[in-house]
């Protein structure tokens, strides 16, 4: 147990949390049970309060509103005393004046600071020119604009897959759309099945009620197109030659760190921004949690990402005992191979939601 911490009456200490997903907001109630009198901000580029991005799929069942997703009741930032300004870009971060830059010119100053800016959906070089032709699937406003294309026992083409992807096919066969999956290497992001159990989990695909089309035995996506009349919307064609059609595509391949607006800070990043087990970075006043950190690892001797939302929420927990005096490190105890579950589908440990 560590003790509580408390700022100085006269100068409570300002902590600053960039995202509110999963990591910021639990570090944002670690920071306000470690030091009650501490000034707590969440700065999100989203316009929602945290919601639950794990039930978006849900969405294609019943219509519900965004109110249903909601991760926690209006009133609890209020009652925590916690600052949530919405719908701002923090565009950079100087970390000498300790100040976060906000796209609309605004500087908020910070004692210690919390990246928790988690990642954006990866998309191949070779597919960004075809961006505007994608259903992208990561926030509410998405999966809106999915469920308004997609027309009754309509077509998806996934691109890639991925467990979000995949997590949403289950859901899509159920309603009985069609779902045609391109494989890709980061099919079972972030899973890395290779050989034959990589053919065994592209095996249970198909069995679930997916049509499985060896992206890499066509030469890759070459191109995504508008459909020609009379036929579905979207026309995918592949580099080797021969398409495909679909009422929609939708890309899931994986996600890449968002650390953009890092990248002056002065800060090491590899990939994500890197912190040892401690989830500090290269500077003493920064610390980073969530999807979009890479934690020092002693085992593999690499930096490494840890995904699942077990994993993030205690990274979100080390962070504020951390940020608040306390010398805890971050550890996993997660399960990280993939599985058939009982109903016969594939399913990641990661995705277990407690
Ligand atoms: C649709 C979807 C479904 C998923 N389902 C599951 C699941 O079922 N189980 C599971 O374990 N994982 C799931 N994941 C992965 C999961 O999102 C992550 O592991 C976890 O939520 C990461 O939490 P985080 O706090 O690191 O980042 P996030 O939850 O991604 O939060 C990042 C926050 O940072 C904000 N932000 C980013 N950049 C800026 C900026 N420049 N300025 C201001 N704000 C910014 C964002 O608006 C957001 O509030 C899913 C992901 C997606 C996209």
């Amino acid at each position: 147990m560590v003790a509580q911490v408390s700022s100085s009456a006269s100068s409570p200490h300002r902590y600053v949390i960039i995202g509110n997903g999963v990591a910021g907001n639990q570090a944002a109630e670690g920071l306000r049970e470690r030091d009650p009198d501490g000034l707590i901000t969440i700065i999100t580029n989203s316009r929602m309060l945290f919601y639950n991005r794990y039930l978006l799929p849900q969405l294609f069942r019943a219509h519900q509103d965004w109110r249903a997703l909601l991760a926690y009741p209006p009133g609890h930032y209020e009652k925590h005393r916690i600052r949530v300004l919405r719908d701002c870009w923090v565009t950079a971060v100087d970390s000498r004046k300790r100040q976060v830059m906000l796209a609309h010119n605004e500087a908020i100053s910070y004692d210690t600071l919390l990246v928790a800016t988690g990642g954006r959906p990866y998309l191949p070089e070779e597919l960004v020119e075809c961006r505007h032709l994608i259903h992208p699937f990561g926030t509410y406003e998405h999966a809106l604009a999915v469920r308004k294309a997609l027309p009754e026992n309509g077509s998806v083409v996934m691109l890639g897959g991925d467990m979000i992807g995949l997590d949403l096919a289950r859901t899509l066969l159920d309603l009985s759309y069609r779902v045609i999956l391109v494989t890709h290497e980061n099919t079972f992001w972030p899973h890395q099945p290779v050989g034959e159990e990589r053919s065994k989990f592209l095996a249970i695909l198909q069995k679930m009620g997916l049509e499985v089309v060896d992206g890499d035995a066509m030469g890759g996506v070459v191109a995504i197109e508008k459909g020609a009349a009379g036929l579905p919307e979207r026309r995918v064609r592949f580099r080797q030659g021969g398409d495909i059609y679909g009422d929609i595509v939708m890309s899931f391949y994986g996600l890449s760190p968002l650390v953009e607006f890092m990248m002056k800070s002065g800060t090491d990043i590899e990939r994500g921004l890197l912190v040892g087990t401690n989830l500090r970075t290269s500077d003493p006043h920064i610390y980073a949690a969530g999807d979009v950190c890479q934690i020092w690892s002693e085992k593999d001797n690499v930096y490494r990402f840890y995904y699942g939302h077990r994993n993030v929420r205690a990274m979100g927990a080390v962070a504020a005992l951390n940020m608040t005096g306390g010398n805890e490190h971050f550890s996993t105890t997660q399960d990280e191979a993939l599985f058939q579950n009982e109903q016969g589908h594939i399913d990641s440990p990661f995705w277990a939601y407690d």
